[in-house]
C-alpha cells in the first residue's frame, strides 16, 4: 500500500493515508545505497497544465515522462476554481497515482512535482507540491533546484513570526509571499522570487491562476507549450523538459527565460521579468547527464550535445581498440558519437536492469554488496578478447567505475580504457544535483594517472572543457554553469566545509 498525504481532497479529510488494498507497502531504499552511493542524483521535475478538462491526468503523464528526474516521491495539487487539492506520496509516479486516486482531484489546473531530495528530510511532508493557506490566500508551489541562501532568508522569516512546516525551499518561497508587502498576489510572487538566491524552476497554482518562474542564471530548464483546442482556449504547459510535451500531444512553444515569471489565467499568458542583467549558468550536466536524450533543453537537443561530446571525445583522445561499449543509459549517444567519430564498432557490452530501483530487499548491507553487479551485467561474447573503449559519464568517488572496469575485464576483455564525456568533476554542485562533498570527489584528489591506476584502467581520459562547451554549444549565446568542473561558482553562497579537499581534513 502506498501511503498519500491528502490535502484539500474533496470528500476526504486532511491527513496521512493511504489507498488500495492487498498491495505490499512500499519499502523505501534509496537507488544510491544501490549504486554504493556513486551515481549522481537530479532533484525534481515538475509539470503545470492550465485549462484542461482533466488537468490531473494530464499532469501525471507529464510526471510519468520527468521520472527520471526524480523516484522519491510524486504529487499533483489541482484546481477548480474554487477549491484546491493536493496529494502527495512517496514512491513513483505509477505507484501513486492509481485511477482512484486520480479521480480525487478535480479541475482543470494542475501542477505536479517528482522528486530526489537534495534538501530537506525526504519525508512525505516535505514530497511537493506544497499547498499553503497564505495571506495572499491558498497556493500551492512546486520547485526544481536548490536555494542557496535558505538559512538567512529563513531564519529572517522566523524573526518575522514565520512558522514552517517542512524543511524545503519552496515552503520559503511561499512564505516570502505570505510576508511580502506587494499589494497583489503576481507582485508579491516577483518580489520573493528576488530575494533568494540559487537555482529554482518553480511552478505555482492558487485557485484560479497557474504561474512559472524561472531564477535570474536559469539554472534549471523549465519549457512552455500547448495543446491547440480549436473549440476554445488552448491548453498551456510548463515542464522541465520537453520529452513531458510529446507523450502529452503538445507542442512545444519556449523555454521560460531566466529571470521570467509567467502568468497563466482565463484571459492568457502573461509574463514579466522580475530580474535582468545577470549572467545566464544554466547547468552544463543537465545535457551530460540528466536530461533525457529526446529532450530539447536551452534550446538544444540534448541527444545533439552528447553525440558531440562522443565525438569531440574521441578527436581529443582517440585510442586504437576494436570495440566501444556504453555505460548504459546515460552513456550510449556519447558512446554512438565515439563509436563514428572513430569508426569503431558500437556494442551493447553492458546490460542494465531496468527494474532495480528503489524497491529492493534489505537489509540495505546486502545491497551494497551485491554493488554494480545488480545493474549491470556483461555480454562476454563482445567483450572476450577485445580492446574496449568504455564511454560513461562521470566518475564521482570512483568505486562504481572500478567495478566496471574490472567487470569489462572479468568478461575476457583484453584491454579497458575509460573515456569520460565531460571534465573531471572536482567540486560540488550547490544547485540542486546531489553531488559528495569535495573530499569525497576522486578528482577533486587524486591526479588522473591516479585515478587510472585506481580504477584500473588501461588508460582514462576525460572531455576537456573547451570541448564539452563545444559540443553543447546551441549557437544561441547561452552561457553555461561548470562549476564542478572549475570550482568557481556563479553564486557567492556556497557551503566552504564541502568545497575542502581530502587533504584539508586530516
Ligand atoms: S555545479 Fe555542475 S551540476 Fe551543479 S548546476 Fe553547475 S554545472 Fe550543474
Amino acid at each position: 500500500m502506498t501511503h498519500l498525504l491528502f490535502q484539500g481532497v474533496p470528500g476526504v479529510t486532511d491527513l496521512s493515508g493511504s489507498l488500495g488494498t492487498g498491495k505490499l507497502s512500499t519499502v523505501y531504499c534509496p537507488l544510491s545505497t544501490v549504486a554504493d552511493g556513486d551515481e549522481l542524483h537530479e532533484e525534481c521535475g515538475v509539470v503545470a497544465i492550465h485549462g484542461h478538462p482533466d488537468a490531473a491526468r494530464q499532469a501525471y503523464l507529464g510526471l510519468y515522462a520527468l521520472q527520471h528526474r526524480g523516484q522519491e516521491s510524486a504529487g499533483i495539487a489541482t484546481a477548480d476554481g474554487h477549491h484546491l487539492a493536493n496529494i502527495k506520496g512517496m514512491g513513483l509516479v505509477s505507484e501513486i497515482f492509481t485511477d482512484e486516486v486520480l479521480s480525487k482531484l478535480p479541475g482543470r489546473m494542475a501542477i505536479g512535482h517528482t522528486r530526489y531530495s537534495t534538501t530537506g528530510d525526504s519525508a512525505l511532508l516535505n514530497a511537493q507540491p506544497i499547498r499553503v493557506e497564505s495571506t495572499k490566500g491558498l497556493i500551492a508551489i512546486a520547485h526544481n533546484g536548490n536555494l542557496v541562501n535558505l538559512g538567512t532568508v529563513r531564519s529572517k522569516l522566523e524573526r518575522s513570526g514565520a512558522y514552517f512546516q517542512t524543511t524545503s525551499d519552496s515552503e520559503i518561497i511561499v512564505q516570502l509571499i505570505a510576508h511580502s508587502r506587494a499589494g497583489t498576489l503576481v507582485d508579491a510572487i516577483a518580489d520573493s522570487l528576488s530575494q533568494v538566491e540559487g537555482a529554482f524552476s518553480s511552478v505555482m497554482m492558487t485557485r484560479d491562476r497557474i504561474f512559472a518562474a524561472r531564477d535570474p542564471r536559469g539554472f534549471r530548464p523549465l519549457s512552455m507549450g500547448r495543446i491547440r483546442n480549436p473549440e476554445g482556449p488552448d491548453t498551456i504547459i510548463f515542464a522541465s523538459e520537453t520529452c513531458a510535451f510529446d507523450l502529452l500531444r503538445a507542442e512545444f512553444v519556449r523555454d521560460v527565460l531566466p529571470g521570467e515569471l509567467v502568468m497563466v489565467t482565463e484571459d492568457g499568458v502573461t509574463s514579466r521579468h522580475y530580474a535582468t542583467g545577470v549572467q545566464q549558468s544554466s547547468c552544463i550536466f543537465e545535457h551530460v547527464y540528466f536530461a533525457r536524450p529526446d529532450s530539447k533543453i536551452y534550446g538544444r537537443w540534448v541527444q545533439q550535445s552528447r553525440d558531440q561530446m562522443g565525438r569531440q571525445l574521441a578527436r581529443e583522445s582517440g585510442v586504437p581498440a576494436d570495440v566501444v561499449v556504453p555505460v548504459p543509459d546515460s552513456g550510449v549517444t556519447a558512446a554512438l558519437g565515439y563509436a563514428e567519430e572513430a569508426g569503431l564498432p558500437f556494442r551493447l557490452g553492458l546490460i542494465r536492469n531496468h527494474y532495480v530501483g528503489r524497491t529492493f530487499i534489505q537489509p540495505e548491507q546486502r545491497v551494497r554488496d551485491f554493488g554494480v553487479r545488480l545493474k549491470l551485467n556483461p555480454v562476454r561474447n563482445l567483450l572476450e578478447g577485445k580492446r574496449v573503449v568504455l564511454i560513461d559519464d562521470s566518475i564521482i568517488r570512483g568505486t562504481t567505475s572500478r567495478k566496471i572496469v574490472r567487470m569489462v575485464r572479468g568478461a575476457g576483455a583484453k584491454e579497458v580504457h575509460l573515456r569520460i564525456s565531460c571534465p573531471p568533476t572536482v567540486s560540488p554542485c550547490f544547485y540542486g544535483v546531489d553531488t559528495p562533498s569535495k573530499r569525497d570527489l576522486i578528482a577533486a584528489n587524486k591526479s588522473i594517472e591516479e585515478i587510472r591506476q585506481f580504477i584500473e584502467a588501461d588508460s582514462l581520459a576525460y572531455l576537456s572543457l573547451e570541448g564539452l562547451l563545444k559540443a553543447c554549444d546551441g549557437g544561441e549565446g547561452n552561457g553555461f554553469c561548470v562549476a564542478c568542473y572549475t570550482g568557481n561558482y556563479p553564486t557567492q553562497w556556497v557551503d566552504v566545509e564541502d568545497i575542502l579537499p581530502a587533504a584539508a581534513t586530516l
